[in-house]
């Protein structure tokens, strides 16, 4: 959006189409035009699409591989009332949106075109993707929609994946809180189908229910589901001897009886292959040390995991992956995150790196809030309290001051 004297003349760039709005003030057909969007359309790779008030984002790519992101959020809008059901999870998976964020990257340095990451913003006190309906949304109306949204991108990308590739895999991502600090890797099989023998972990049984079902049936080396669980081209196995413990793995085929681990929920069920359809899905949930506590670290997995799921795609599924490279633009532009926008109360800045020295000018030049010296990756301003109109917020990231416009209504 390109703002020019002052409010007089607005243009905005939407999906390509330039809208250009004389008049003041900013009209409520403008508004609808920033929230508005379409699950149907024709996506592009390398855009970015956002779901309403940006609850949902989706990073179109064109590679076979798919990556959900449904527990780091930290949107808590007020028209969302917290999850209050007694057995329900509330705790964010903390940093993996970063996490995905720094995985796309390495993902398109490794294969030099880009992956398919689908993002919930959203708090998990206010939604849960991983869960059906009821659950997850508690029939609140802008989280069931949200919730659609979150899986309608994921069903676009998997229907611009099966069209492109034929077939291609759904990495649900995730982070655990358990002691062990180990990566543990689900299939939708328990401890129990784990420890199996080969000759039992590959049977009918196992396979049929296992989220890999159709990589299991039909792969380049004709491997039986043990070995794409556990030899030495599993992506455990991969992971490991890139020095990331894994489970499973060659290394270790299961979790031990009694020990906590987590092999997969709705998001690898709904969206795998256990029905047999062209999408396999498995579920990463990423310890904290050393993985995604620093941005560091996160980037460091990052491209293990991203030279990993190469070997593994060359290994199992392709002999070559037809794609084109997209342009960086929208990635470089995606280091960082202002939403929402038009924004009612709080607004988030987030970003792959510190945020640094934010400041929030109104129209008149005038700051009307300064973050002091902190510096976090996300960064929240309350704008309840200041008029409608038009503000620029601007903030420091890796030794580059942004600025970026954002309205209020
Ligand atoms: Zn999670």
């Amino acid at each position: 959006m390109i703002v020019q004297n002052g409010f007089s003349e607005v243009f905005i760039t939407l999906h390509s189409t330039h809208v250009k709005v004389m008049k003041n003030p900013i009209p409520q057909t403008l508004i609808l035009f920033f929230v508005s969007f379409s699950l149907n359309a024709q996506h592009t790779a390398g855009q970015i699409y956002y779901g309403s008030k940006q609850y949902v984002e989706y990073w179109a790519g064109d590679l076979p591989l798919i990556i959900s992101v449904p527990h780091g959020g930290s949107l808590e809008p007020t028209e969302i009332p917290n999850r209050t059901c007694a057995t329900c999870t509330t705790v964010k998976d903390a940093n993996t949106r970063e996490l995905g964020i720094a995985l796309h990257a390495a993902i398109k340095n490794a294969f030099g075109c880009a992956p398919h990451l689908i993002i919930s913003n959203l708090h998990r006190k206010k939604l849960d993707p991983n869960r059906e309906i009821v659950e997850a949304a508690q029939a609140i109306p802008a989280a069931e929609l949200a919730w659609r949204e979150f899986h309608d991108f994921i069903n676009a990308a998997k229907k611009a994946v099966s069209d492109q590739h034929q077939r291609g895999l759904l990495i649900d991502l995730h982070g655990h809180g358990h002691a062990i600090q180990r990566l543990e890797i689900g299939y939708l099989l328990d401890t129990l189908d784990l420890r199996l023998s080969d000759v039992s972990l590959s049977a009918p049984q196992q396979v049929n229910s296992s989220s890999i079902r159709r990589l299991a049936g039909d792969n380049r080396g004709r491997l039986k589901l043990a070995q794409l669980i556990r030899g030495p081209y599993a992506l455990g196995s991969l992971l490991a001897e890139a020095n990331y413990p894994s489970v499973p793995s060659a290394a270790m085929w299961s979790p031990s009886l009694g020990e906590p681990y987590f092999n997969g929920g709705y998001i690898t069920r709904i969206h795998g292959s256990q029905d047999n359809s062209a999408i396999d899905a498995l579920q990463i949930e990423a310890n904290f040390m050393g993985v995604r506590d620093l941005a560091s670290n996160r980037s460091n997995f990052a491209v293990e995991l991203a030279l990993a799921l190469k070997t593994y795609l060359a290994q199992h599924y392709f002999a070559k992956i037809a794609c084109k490279t997209v342009s960086t633009s929208a990635v470089n532009q995606a280091n960082y995150q202002v939403f929402p926008n038009p924004v009612e109360s709080e607004l988030t800045l987030q970003a792959t790196a510190a945020i640094r020295k934010v400041l929030l000018f109104n129209a008149l030049g005038q700051i009307v809030f300064s973050s002091g010296n902190t510096a976090n990756q996300v960064q929240q301003i309350d704008l309840s309290t200041q008029p409608k109109g038009l503000y620029v917020v601007s903030f420091e990231l890796e030794g580059k001051v942004i600025k970026e416009k954002v309205i209020k209504q």
